[in-house]
């Protein structure tokens, strides 16, 4: 705990002095964010600090692989669907973005079997997805089966992005854009998803 508590000190005594009069405009006027980012919960792939944005500036929601499930309203909890409702018809951003990642661990579950401490909810979850692997095409080598996969999973959350009526309604308005990225740990380089290949964003 005690980690957490200086990196908030840290916070208190160099950034909020620099950024406090932003927080109180945010605080007045209520957030405005042009972006919505989906993202995949590991530690290493920040969308504030991958995008450089500061507060007020990216709604976020973050889930292991950053996956978008299909439309279903029912009885059952939908947290992401929740943070795409609110962004998508309350705060009204622009644009929705998904961000996959190099040695993605949701994503290395779907492909060789989640760890057996994680299967109640991590294997289901990674249900969402199971489509990638079967549209996998044969000549696929052993080694490139992840990769692929981070990248057709990035592909699915977009394709399920359009289920919703709402967000399919605001992208034929031209009100909402979509987009995808691929984040490479290791190098720091992000690439940009152009039809169905990732470009390098230079
Ligand atoms: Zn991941």
């Amino acid at each position: 705990m005690d980690r957490l508590l200086a990196g908030y000190r840290r916070f208190r005594s160099e950034v909020w002095p620099k950024e406090r009069a932003r927080y109180e405009a945010l605080a007045t006027k209520g957030q405005r964010p042009e972006s919505l980012v989906i993202a995949c919960s590991d530690s290493r792939v920040d969308p504030q600090t991958v995008f450089g944005a500061g507060p007020g500036e990216l709604f976020v929601v973050r889930n292991v692989a950053g996956l978008v499930p299909p439309y279903r309203p029912d009885a059952t909890y939908h947290g992401t669907s929740a943070a795409l409702e609110y962004a998508v018809r309350v705060l009204g951003v622009a644009r929705i973005v998904v961000l996959g990642h190099a040695q993605c661990g949701g994503v290395r579950a779907m492909v060789e079997g989640a760890p057996s401490e994680a299967r109640d909810f991590v294997e289901p979850w990674m249900q969402i997805a199971a489509p990638v692997l079967r549209s996998l095409p044969e000549h696929v080598d052993a080694d490139d089966v992840l990769e692929r996969c981070e990248l057709e999973v990035v592909r699915l959350s977009l394709a399920n992005l359009g289920t919703f009526p709402w967000i399919d309604e605001a992208i034929a308005a031209g009100r909402l854009q979509l987009g995808g990225f691929h984040f490479d740990i290791q190098t720091g380089v992000l690439a940009q998803l152009q039809g169905a290949r990732l470009a390098p964003v230079a």
